[in-house]
């Protein structure tokens, strides 16, 4: 399947804990005051890779932790998001996702892969709120979810309330 992405750092550490692949998706309609990523806006922008291949280069690094799907929105390429995002569980690694969206308002769509997504840092960057001591996000009305929790409690659970 493929994939448009804006592009890919191998080894990243501040996308999430850890060691991750982290994959910048391109595309993104919400234009955030203050974003850091512009280049990733156009949704005819970046260049389209095979997920195989993304997931051939994750499968080569022991090193890994997990991998993390950012951008740009990784929620409009479900599909192909989610096919990473489980290549990746079956691998035993964990898998972190941004988004602009809030938990509660993602697409109806958004199951499949939220169902293989561990951590969710969810809401759109707002330049009012930004806090750079912040980690993992850049302004506080976002969210670090874990999305298991989540779903077993019925309620947000973020991921620091479990230890992480
Ligand atoms: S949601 Fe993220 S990528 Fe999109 S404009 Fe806002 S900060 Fe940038």
């Amino acid at each position: 399947m493929q994939i448009r992405i804006a592009g890919l750092v191998p080894e990243s550490y501040v996308d999430g804990d850890g060691i991750r692949f982290a994959i910048f998706m391109q595309g993104c309609q919400r234009n955030c005051e203050g974003c850091h990523n512009p280049d990733t806006h156009d949704l005819n922008g970046g260049r389209l890779v095979d997920t195989e291949e993304l997931i051939a280069a994750i499968k080569k690094n022991p090193l890994l932790d997990g991998i993390t799907l950012t951008g740009g929105e990784p929620f409009l390429q479900i599909c192909a998001a989610t096919e990473l995002a489980c290549a990746a569980k079956n691998l035993g690694l964990s898998v972190w996702c941004y988004t602009g969206y809030t938990f509660e308002d993602l697409p109806t769509d958004a199951a499949p892969l939220l169902e293989n997504i561990d951590v969710l840092i969810d809401g759109e960057f707002i330049f009012s709120l930004r806090d750079l001591e912040l980690q993992f996000c850049g302004s506080r009305n976002q969210r670090i979810i874990d999305v298991k929790k989540t779903y077993e409690q019925n309620k947000i659970v973020l991921w620091s309330e479990i230890g992480g």
